[in-house]
């Protein structure tokens, strides 16, 4: 499958196009990943075909790997925004789905470390949905 996806970092410095299709797209609400994202959990898409190529501020891309785990995350020294990564020894590439500009083309395929939600993460399409800030 061949496709082109875009993103970029909240600063706008890192720039990358992404060639080829993901396989798989996965909300982790492991421990790791919730710390890491600040939030409920990560939303990453993962490819073992797909081809990253930074187009603008690669210098700027600092990664971190979580001593003795596979835990690894790529972000902008900037803004600190999540970006995609080679996992694995080159054998996956990992891309957060909300640094990407282009439409993705498949829907999360699991919810995966449900075990280790945090004790507000549960019946959230309950909570009520507001179009912009509460009034
Ligand atoms: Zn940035
Ligand atoms: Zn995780």
């Amino acid at each position: 499958m061949s496709a082109k996806h875009h993103g970029s970092c909240l600063c706008g410095v890192v720039r990358f196009e992404i060639d080829g299709g993901f396989e798989s797209f996965y909300l982790c609400h492991c421990e790791h990943c919730r710390k890491d994202t600040g939030s409920a959990h990560a939303a990453n898409l993962f490819s073992p075909t797909a081809v990253l190529e930074w187009l603008a501020g690669r210098d700027k891309v600092t990664s971190f790997t979580l001593p003795s785990t596979r835990h690894t995350k790529s972000f902008c020294s900037i803004c600190g925004s999540a970006l995609p990564n080679v996992q694995m020894n080159g054998a996956v590439l990992a891309v957060p789905a909300g640094s990407l500009d282009s439409d993705v083309s498949i829907k999360p395929s699991a919810h995966i470390f449900a075990s280790s939600r945090a004790n507000w993460d549960f019946e959230l399409e309950k909570v009520p949905m507001l179009e912009r800030l509460p009034v």
